[in-house]
């Protein structure tokens, strides 16, 4: 026997930043900024992110590439990380993630990779509530999705662990 399922997943999609709420484009804002400070060498790829939390910290990363390719990190892992080491009592309400090139055009919402929605999720799951994830490239449209879980189906989760 074989059943079929089919995911309804909600994706907001914005002709461009100017049509965000003010405090999603400020997070955005945000983003874009620190994505200059990104040390991508290799790649090219300058990624930038900003999360809000709940006691109404800013905090940002940018990804850090090294030589030896597994030892860099996203951006989105660096902010993550910083603010569960530096705020573990706080929530992370949002997270806006950004990308641009200075060799290529990014012009289309970038999405954060497998290892960082695995992470993300996590957050999520630990604080019980949703994180949303704004989304935008260089230029162009902006992507938001209102939890980390609408960006990784089947999760890999701690009841996976559990022994019964
Ligand atoms: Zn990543």
């Amino acid at each position: 026997m074989k059943n079929n399922q089919v995911l309804h997943i909600n994706v907001d999609v914005y002709e461009d930043l100017n049509f965000l709420e003010d405090s999603d484009r400020s997070l955005l804002l945000k983003a874009i900024e620190i994505s200059e400070s990104a040390y991508a060498p290799y790649s090219n790829f300058l990624v930038g992110a900003a999360l809000e939390l709940s006691c109404g910290e800013i905090i940002t990363g940018s990804n850090q590439e090294n030589v030896a390719f597994p030892s860099g990190i996203c951006a989105e892992r660096t902010a993550f990380y910083y603010a569960g080491a530096n705020y573990p009592n706080s929530k992370i309400v949002k997270v806006a993630v950004t990308a641009h090139s200075k060799q290529f055009d990014v012009n289309y919402p970038v999405s954060p990779c497998g290892a960082c929605r695995q992470v993300m999720y996590e957050y999520e799951s630990k604080q019980d509530s949703p994180i949303k994830v704004i989304m935008m490239g260089a230029s162009g449209q902006v992507r938001i999705m209102q939890s980390i879980a609408d960006l990784l189906p089947f999760t890999f989760n701690e009841s996976s662990l559990k022994k019964y």
